[in-house]
C-alpha cells in the first residue's frame, strides 16, 4: 500500500499551455511525467508504474508467442549501419556522434543491424531456426517535430522483436504469431484498435500491418470494414474498380469544344455545363523522378499521390506548379485534358467507367464534351490511383467502409532478406547449403501506447485507465485524517486489499475531501473506496467505479470483498 503523503505524484489544476492533446495534458496534470528537453521526459513514480505494466503485458505475450528477451545497447557503432547501407540513407532522425577515439556511433532508433549482427555470429544451422528475439529498450530518434508528450518523443521505450526463419513460409508463420500476439496485447490493455494494412514504402517487403488505436486525435486516417476484418491506411486502401465501364458511349457524337470562361474547378465546370461531376475527367499534372506524368481521375474522386508514386516506381513526385502546367498543357491550370496532351498519361479505373465525359481542352476558357476514353485518348494504363472515398465498398467483402482516425501504436513488418542479405546472416540448410535467413520486425511503443490509452479513455475529470495498465487499482480515501475511526477503517480496508494482491494508493493527506476525490479522478484510478465520517460511524463505506460513477454503500465488514469483486469485473473487461 502506497501512501500519498510519502509519494511523489504532483498533481496540478492548471492546463500546461504547450500540451496540445489530452493525453499530454493529463499525463502532466496527473503527475506522471515531466519534461526535461523537447521530446525528452522523466517518468515520475506513477507514470513509471503505468509503463512497467504495459511492459509486463508485452513480456508475457512475447514469451507466450515463443520470443526470447535480450537487451541490446542504445549506443551502436556506425560500422553496422554502414553494412546495411542505412548510415547514409537514414536522415537526421539518426543521432550520430563520436567517441574519444574519433569512432562514429549513433543512438539506436531501431535495431535491425545489431540483431542481424548477433544472429549471423551465433546461428549456423537450420536447426537453430526459427528464432525470435525481442527487447524492451530505450530508443532515440531525433524527430523533426517532437510533440504530444510521450506520443512522439525523441527518447522513448520500444518493444522491438526480430524473427529469423529458414524460408518464406516459416517467416509467414512467425509474422502471424506476432500479429496474434499484438492483438492479445492490445485487447489486454482494453483498447479499441484495428490492425490495418500499411504501405511498405521503400523497404518493399511483402506485408506490413499497423496497429491503430482508434482516437479522434490520431495522426493517421484509416478505413475499416463494418463487416469483415479489412482495415487499411487511407493512403493504402484499395479501391474497387466500378462495374459498367463502357468501351464507347453508344450514340456519343464526336468530341466538341465548348466555351467555359473562367470555369476551372470541378464544381464550376459541372454546374456551368450541367454535367454530373462523376463524368468530368480531372487531369492532374505531376513532375516526378520518372518524368512528367498526367494522372486522370473522375471528378468526384481524389488522386492518391502514394499510389501514383508506387505505380510509377518513382522516388518522388510533386504536383506541377502553375508555370509548369502552362508549359505542359499550353493552358492555365484548370483547363488541362488528355486529348492531344503530349505528356505520358495514366488513368484511374474511375475514368474507364465514364462512357462520355467532359475534360479540359488544353486551351484557356475551353473544355471538351462527349469525350470518349479509348476513342479520343488512350492512357498508358488504367490502375488504382485514387484515394478511397465514403462511397467505396470494402475491397474484400463489399460491405461498407468506416472512416476513422487512429494512433499507430504497433507495427509488424515482413522484412524478407533486406538485412540478412546485406549483412550476410546465413545458415546451413539440411543439405549443407548456405542460405540467407528471412526476417521480420515488430515494434510497439510503450509510452505511445500509454498515451493512446488515455486518448481513448478519459473524461472531463481526467484519465479513466483500463485497469490492466492503471498505476493503481484502488484508491482508498479517508475523508478526514483527524477522525481516528475513519483512518482506522481506511487502514484496515487498505491492508485487506493489499493482502489480496491489489495495488492500493491510500490518500492519507490532510486535504479537503473534494481535492482528494478530484486527484483520484484525475489520476484515473479505476476503483475508489471512500470512508466518510457519517458512513464509518454507521459501519459503512463506499465503493465507486471511476468509469461509470456508480457508487455502492457497503458494510465495513464487506468493503474489501465488494472492492475485490469490482476490480475482478474490471479486469474481465481486459480479457485477451
Ligand atoms: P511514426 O510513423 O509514428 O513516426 P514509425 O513508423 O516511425 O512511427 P516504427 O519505426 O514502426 O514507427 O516504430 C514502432 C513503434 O514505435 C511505433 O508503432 C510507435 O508505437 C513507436 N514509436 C515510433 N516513433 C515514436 C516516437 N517518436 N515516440 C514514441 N513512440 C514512437
Ligand atoms: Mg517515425
Amino acid at each position: 500500500m502506497i501512501r500519498c503523503t510519502r509519494y511523489l505524484m504532483p498533481t496540478t489544476k492548471e492546463t500546461p499551455s504547450d500540451a496540445e492533446v489530452v493525453s499530454h495534458r493529463l499525463m502532466l496534470r496527473a503527475g506522471l511525467i515531466r519534461k526535461v528537453a523537447s521530446g525528452i521526459y522523466t517518468y515520475l513514480p506513477a507514470g513509471l508504474r503505468v509503463l512497467r505494466k504495459v511492459e509486463r503485458i508485452l513480456r508475457e505475450e512475447m514469451d507466450r508467442a515463443g520470443a526470447q528477451e535480450v537487451l541490446m545497447p542504445a549506443v551502436v557503432p556506425s560500422e553496422l549501419w554502414r553494412e546495411s547501407g542505412r548510415w547514409d540513407a537514414y536522415g537526421k532522425e539518426l543521432l550520430r556522434f563520436r567517441d574519444r577515439a574519433d569512432r562514429e556511433f549513433c543512438l539506436g532508433p531501431t535495431h535491425e543491424e545489431v540483431i542481424t549482427d548477433l544472429v549471423r555470429r551465433e546461428v549456423r544451422s537450420w536447426r537453430q531456426l526459427p528464432l525470435n528475439l525481442y527487447q524492451i529498450q530505450d530508443k532515440f530518434r531525433d524527430e523533426i517535430r517532437p510533440r504530444f508528450g510521450l506520443m512522439r518523443g525523441r527518447e522513448f521505450f520500444m518493444k522491438d522483436a526480430y524473427s529469423f526463419d529458414a524460408d518464406d513460409e516459416s517467416a509467414a508463420e512467425s509474422y502471424r504469431k506476432m500479429y496474434d500476439a499484438y492483438c492479445r496485447v492490445f485487447r489486454r490493455m482494453g483498447l479499441d484498435f484495428r490492425a490495418v494494412e500499411a504501405d511498405t514504402g521503400n523497404i518493399g517487403g511483402s506485408s506490413s500491418h499497423e496497429f491503430m488505436v482508434i482516437a479522434d486525435s490520431g495522426e493517421d486516417a484509416i478505413v475499416s470494414c463494418v463487416s469483415c476484418s479489412y482495415g487499411a491506411n487511407v493512403e493504402k486502401a484499395e479501391c474497387t474498380p466500378q462495374a459498367g465501364a463502357a468501351a464507347a458511349a453508344p450514340g456519343a457524337g464526336p468530341a466538341r469544344k465548348v466555351a467555359t470562361p473562367g470555369k476551372r474547378t470541378i464544381g464550376e465546370v459541372s454546374e456551368f455545363l450541367g454535367i454530373d461531376p462523376a463524368s468530368l475527367i480531372k487531369t492532374l499534372l505531376f513532375e516526378t523522378s520518372a518524368g512528367d506524368v498526367a494522372v486522370l481521375v473522375s471528378g468526384v474522386f481524389d488522386v492518391n499521390e502514394v499510389k501514383v508514386k508506387n505505380h510509377l516506381g518513382a522516388d518522388w513526385i510533386r504536383l506541377a506548379g502553375e508555370d509548369r502546367v502552362r508549359e505542359l498543357s499550353g493552358a492555365p491550370s484548370g483547363f488541362a485534358g488528355p486529348v492531344g496532351l503530349p505528356v505520358r498519361t495514366i488513368a484511374d479505373h474511375s475514368v474507364q467507367a465514364i462512357a462520355a465525359g467532359a475534360t479540359g481542352a488544353n486551351e484557356r476558357d475551353a473544355h471538351l464534351v462527349d469525350v470518349v476514353p479509348g476513342r479520343d485518348f488512350a492512357p498508358e494504363a488504367y490502375a488504382d490511383l485514387r484515394t478511397v472515398s465514403g462511397k467505396d465498398p470494402c475491397p474484400r467483402c463489399g460491405a461498407a467502409l468506416r472512416f476513422s482516425r487512429g494512433i499507430e501504436v504497433g507495427h509488424v513488418f515482413r522484412l524478407g532478406t533486406r538485412y540478412s542479405e546485406a549483412m550476410r546472416a546465413v545458415y546451413l540448410d539440411p543439405e549443407g547449403k548456405e542460405r540467407v535467413a528471412v526476417m521480420g520486425c515488430y515494434g510497439i511503443g510503450v509510452g505511445r501506447t500509454a498515451a493512446a490509452a488515455i486518448e481513448q479513455n478519459h473524461d472531463g475529470d481526467g484519465i479513466v485507465w483500463p485497469i490492466s495498465i492503471a498505476p493503481f487499482e484502488v484508491s482508498v480515501i479517508p475523508v478526514n485524517v483527524k477522525n481516528r475511526d475513519v483512518v482506522g477503517a481506511a487502514e484496515s480496508v487498505g491492508t485487506a486489499l493489499t493482502d489480496r494482491g491489489l495495488e492500493v494508493l491510500l490518500d492519507d493527506r490532510e486535504e479537503r475531501p473534494g481535492i482528494k476525490f478530484k486527484d483520484a479522478d484525475l489520476a484515473g484510478i479505476p476503483v475508489r473506496v471512500t470512508l466518510g465520517e457519517k458512513n464509518v460511524a454507521a459501519g459503512f463505506g463506499e465503493v465507486r467505479d471511476r468509469k461509470t460513477g456508480e457508487t455502492l454503500r457497503v458494510e465495513l465488514s464487506m468493503l474489501a470483498a465488494e472492492t475485490v469483486a469490482l476490480v475482478e469485473r474490471k479486469k474481465a473487461e481486459c480479457a485477451p
